[in-house]
């Protein structure tokens, strides 16, 4: 919670492979006062995902029907499926005053960065593109092409990273997650967030106010 008792809105993406979900589950595991915003998607559930808790899953007419009625911070088409943050969901969040992350991609990320001023965001980077290749592959759950797709467009996307106000090498989940709540206690601290919130007099103090 940020001192003007709202949440904070952080951001986390970085190229399909670098472990941004590794590093989410890892930093939700150890940090209590924060939750997840679990994303639409157009995608198939792979083993194991459950709806709900992984993803929304849903047809495109009902994305689509979603998109029109304006209930996405973000969207935005991913591998040929479309991916979705819901707007309300995540504002009760904040609202709360929990903290909330949104795991996903950078055109997502970028599209939250224009249209709020309030979020954190943070770019999760692999060790070596090399080991970038081998996470993907090593996945499993990817056909050839959607591998080839991953691969370059992680090859491209590295490029964004300017835009992004930190970025953490995940060489080692425990590092990068050690490294990520350090941005965050350091986001709380922030002047230009929590000027509003301190205490402080103009006029200074008169004689009587400080005996009193
Ligand atoms: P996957 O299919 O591997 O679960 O996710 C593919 C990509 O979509 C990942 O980079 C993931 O971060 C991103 N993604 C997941 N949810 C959302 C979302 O709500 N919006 C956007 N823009 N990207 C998302």
């Amino acid at each position: 919670m940020t001192v003007d008792g709202r949440g904070l809105l952080i951001v986390i993406s970085g190229p399909s492979g670098a472990g941004k979900g590794t590093i989410c589950k890892s930093f939700m595991d150890r940090n209590k006062n924060v939750e997840l915003s679990v994303s639409a998607t157009t995608r198939n559930p792979r083993n194991g995902e459950v709806e709900g808790i992984n993803y929304h899953f849903m047809s495109k007419k009902q994305f689509k029907e979603k998109i029109k009625a304006n209930d996405f911070l973000e969207y935005a088409e991913v591998y040929d499926n479309y991916y979705g943050t819901p707007k309300s969901n995540v504002e009760e969040i904040l609202e709360s005053g929990k903290d909330v992350i949104l795991e996903i991609d950078i055109q997502g990320a970028l599209k939250v960065k224009e249209n709020t001023e309030e979020g954190v965001f943070i770019f999760i980077l692999p060790p070596s593109m090399e080991e970038l290749k081998q996470r993907i592959i090593s996945r499993g759950s990817e056909t050839q092409e959607s591998l080839m797709k991953r691969f370059n467009s992680a090859y491209k996307e590295i490029n964004y990273i300017s835009k992004y106000n930190y970025a953490v090498v995940n060489d080692k989940v425990e590092t990068a997650v050690e490294k990520l709540e350090a941005i965050i206690s350091a986001e709380k601290c922030r002047v230009d967030r929590i000027k509003d919130s301190i205490l402080y007099s103009k006029e200074g103090m008169t004689n009587e106010q400080l005996y009193d």
